[in-house]
């Protein structure tokens, strides 16, 4: 192991020209295994005279030694000026020596006879993979060169078929070599490319952890952060991920919520049919309903649900978002009741004011003078307009406490048309308006829903419509909307809502912005009480409206209304 990692240090030449590392790492190799096989045949020679007693004259072995001991040096040095200095320079000696070596190989005479040819084409060979493809040619005419000048210094005649053989051996070297030199170039050129993606790869892949580093890092920040608790479900509704406000919400540690499902966390601080409705939204399949509200333990908490997906858009569990409101639900509380109740305390002295005023009306205490009935008379108007905001505000703190109450009943939609008719019509005549009601023949003589909230649905209606319409008619039309429902359409001609306004003007104190009917008295919860009891009633109320041309608010009912979800 030593051993080779030493030689592998050694015959790796340090430069940067990849073609020039690898000739000089050939000749490093060729001058080893020539060295070790000088050696090895002077200590071969060395066994033999002593063994067999073979003695030569001293000179023949000075002449072995010697020449042992200068070959060796040679390749020393050689191998020095590849290494350090130059592997072309090292190789030219190289080639030249071992040329020379032929030249003296043999008598003469058998060289120029081709008995030590072999050794002549073994630079020619050498040279086209030490040097470059072509200089095999260089040597190939060495040899031929020294071949003519042996033979012509011994008055031979120059042996053309060697000759001949030399450039035969230095076009087929030539060959191999540049085919050879080609195909490493192209293998380069390959793993170059290859070197460059496996780089871009590796830079690329780097880049896009520290992305996700980043991302998740930012992630868990705004987790960290927000005043909302979260707790992230996997697929088998185990809690993942929990941040401290959850923790906080809860009064529980993160690493108890961890790994726990949703039944063990809310045990039985959260009603049992809370609970199931948790659990089964956390299924995913039953997310329809994005939101819930419950009590859990002393806090009032509204959750959300939502799926989380993965990148290719799989669902890898459930996210829950809970906010504490129990002190908004407390105060809601509280307005609703003190609205319930003051409300309440104000009707009974203004319908006091009422009878009073209508026994005035009817002389009870003696006749009234012109003037003094007039007064009575809008004392009445605005007492009466006073219990009309009364009744509303009592409507709708009763609607958002969840105490109004529907009776699902049998009626007849003509008496309650004629009803609606008796007062709406009066508004409208006083106003110079033309009304009119009409029962679509196909509608039934009986349907079935709360015929007082429907009369109180019906005026707020007629009401707007008259209010604001300065001429023309309102009309009330009763059809079947479909084979399941039937409809109520309160139409008028008057000034019409905008379009942005329309959305709006359902919710409790809206009115819309306009100078021209800033005059017109109003509290702005009439829509919003007609939509909400519109709910109740299981229908839905569509609003159809041009500026300037007029309005039409059409209720839409079920024929069949569910009596268990009447409330
Ligand atoms: P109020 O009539 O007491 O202001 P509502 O909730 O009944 O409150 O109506 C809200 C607003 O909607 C009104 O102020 C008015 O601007 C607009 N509105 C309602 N009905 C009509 C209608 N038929 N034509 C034009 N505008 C209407």
């Amino acid at each position: 192991m030593l051993i080779s990692a030493v030689l592998q240090r050694w015959l790796e030449i340090p430069t940067t020209d990849p073609e020039d590392a690898r000739r000089r790492k050939l000749l490093s190799i060729l001058l080893l295994g020539l060295l070790g096989v000088v050696v090895v045949m002077l200590i071969g020679a060395t066994v033999v005279i002593a063994l067999t007693g073979v003695t030569g004259s001293e000179l023949e072995i000075a002449l072995l030694y010697g020449t042992g001991v200068v070959a060796i040096i040679g390749i020393i040095i050689i191998f020095l000026i590849n290494r350090y200095y130059s592997g072309t320079i090292a190789s030219i000696v190289f080639l030249l020596l071992f040329t020379l070596l032929a030249v003296f190989s043999d008598e003469p005479s058998q060289v120029i006879a081709g008995r030590s040819v072999f050794i002549f084409v073994i630079p020619t060979l050498m040279a086209s993979v030490l040097l470059r493809p072509w200089t095999s040619f260089l040597f190939a005419g060495l040899s031929s060169l020294l071949s003519i000048g042996i033979a012509l210094s011994i008055n031979y005649v120059p042996n053309l078929p060697i000759i001949l053989a030399f450039f035969i051996v230095a076009l087929v070297s030539w060959l191999s070599a540049r085919s050879l030199e080609q195909a490493l170039r192209e293998l380069r050129i390959v793993n170059y490319e290859l070197d460059q993606r496996v780089a871009q790869r590796t830079k690329d892949l780097s880049e896009a952890l520290w992305r996700e580093q980043i991302e998740s890092g930012r992630n868990q920040a705004i987790l960290k952060s927000i005043a909302d608790g979260v707790i992230v479900f996997d697929n088998q509704k185990r809690a993942i991920v929990a941040n401290p406000s959850i923790a906080q919400l809860l009064g529980r540690s993160e690493a108890e919520i961890l790994n726990s499902d949703i039944r063990t966390l809310m045990r039985d601080d959260v009603a049992d049919a809370d609970r199931d409705l948790a659990d089964r939204a956390l299924t995913g399949a039953e997310l329809t309903k994005p939101g819930m509200k419950f009590r859990w333990g002393a806090k009032m908490l509204s959750v959300s649900f939502a799926a989380v997906r993965n990148p290719g858009g799989g669902i890898m569990g459930n996210v829950m978002v809970f906010r504490d409101f129990t002190r908004e639900a407390e105060l809601d509380r509280m307005k609703s009741t003190l609205l319930s109740m003051s409300s309440h305390e104000l009707r009974t002295p203004l319908n006091a004011i009422l009878g009073y005023s209508d026994m005035l009306l009817e002389s009870v205490y003696g006749p009234l003078t012109p003037k003094q009935r007039g007064t009575v008379e809008r004392m009445m108007a605005n007492t009466k307009r006073m219990l009309g905001l009364i009744n509303n505000l009592l409507d709708q703190a009763q609607i958002e406490a969840g105490r109004l109450t529907i009776h699902l009943a049998p009626f007849s939609p003509q008496d309650l048309l004629k009803e609606v008719e008796s007062v709406a019509s009066i508004l409208a005549t006083n106003k110079k308006l033309t009304f009119a009601c009409e029962i679509e023949p196909e509608v039934p003589t009986t349907l079935v829903s709360d015929a007082q909230r429907l009369g109180q649905i019906l005026l707020n209606l007629t009401g707007n419509a008259v209010k604001f319409t300065k001429q023309g008619s309102v009309s009330v039309r009763m059809y079947l909307a479909d084979k399941t429902h039937w409809a109520l359409a309160v139409k008028d001609t008057g000034m019409g809502i905008p379009r942005d306004a329309q959305s709006y003007i359902f919710e409790a104190f809206r009115q819309v912005d306009d100078p021209s009917t800033r005059d017109t008295m109003g509290s702005g919860l009439g829509l919003s009480i007609v939509k909400q009891l519109v709910h109740l009633l299981q229908g839905e109320i569509h609003l159809e409206s041009e500026v300037g041309q007029g309005s039409t608010f059409t209720v839409v009912l079920p024929l069949a209304p569910v009596q268990e979800e009447a409330k």
